[in-house]
């Protein structure tokens, strides 16, 4: 008898738990399906495209990938050969942004633009 009355609280017990388990699910599910109904693809896109545009129009230049690899490889050459210092000399020509590259050091300059962005 007293194994019987046992054997039911462990069971109820255990049917609480499950319930509890249940009502989490179902919470979850709900709180997820609002935030995809609450989801606006548009609204993030045109969010981003603002951010991008910013981005556009604060930034001095952005260098292209050709003119990002000469760039690297100048600072590393004259990192190697003086431990120099890379400045950017950006020159407003009308058609884009010409870019030079200069040693602190040994004051080598070289023009890395690439027309190609133009
Ligand atoms: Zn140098």
């Amino acid at each position: 008898m007293i194994l019987k009355w046992a054997e039911k609280r462990e069971k109820d017990k255990m049917m609480d738990d499950l319930g509890t388990f249940i009502d989490n699910l179902i919470n979850e599910r709900d709180s997820l399906a609002d935030k995809v109904r609450n989801f606006s693809k548009d609204e993030e896109i045109a969010k981003l495209l603002k951010e991008n545009e910013n981005l556009r129009i604060n930034s001095l230049h952005t260098l292209s990938e050709k003119e990002r690899d000469e760039a690297d490889a100048f600072r590393d050459e004259h990192w190697e050969k003086c431990k120099g210092n890379m400045a950017y000399l950006l020159t407003g020509a009308s058609m884009g942004t010409a870019i030079e590259v200069i040693c602190s050091k040994c004051k080598t300059q070289k023009d890395i633009t690439d027309i190609s962005v133009w």
